[in-house]
């Protein structure tokens, strides 16, 4: 999809829109996150830290739609409380490397 051409029914060119509006209280617009992390400081001055921007591919001709996360590297899953990392069964070596580092960082 993000090649620009559609794999259910081959069509291009593709809507990319680069992110999505959520609307909440109020009608107020804001763009769909998965995170949002806030000092009570930074809360009140509106300078929160976002992750996981949510941004969408739309097929123009059969209405196909994938949802990508903008910089997924930077996701703090860690802090996220419903997220969790699921490794496929075949990926010890890059388990034990993730975790290795992640333990460096925590000294
Ligand atoms: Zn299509």
């Amino acid at each position: 999809m993000k090649s620009g051409r559609c794999p259910k029914c081959a069509a291009t060119p593709v809507v990319h829109l680069k992110w999505v509006p959520d609307r909440g209280d109020g009608e107020i617009e804001h763009e769909m996150l998965l995170f949002r992390k806030a000092t009570v400081l930074q809360a009140l001055m509106g300078k929160e830290e976002k992750y996981g921007l949510l941004q969408l591919y739309i097929c123009q001709s059969c209405g196909f739609t994938e949802w990508y996360t903008a910089d997924p590297r930077r996701l703090p899953v860690h802090e996220m409380e419903d997220a969790e990392l699921v490794w496929a069964d075949d990926a010890a070596e890059e388990r034990e490397a993730y975790e290795t580092l992640r333990d460096i960082h925590k000294r």
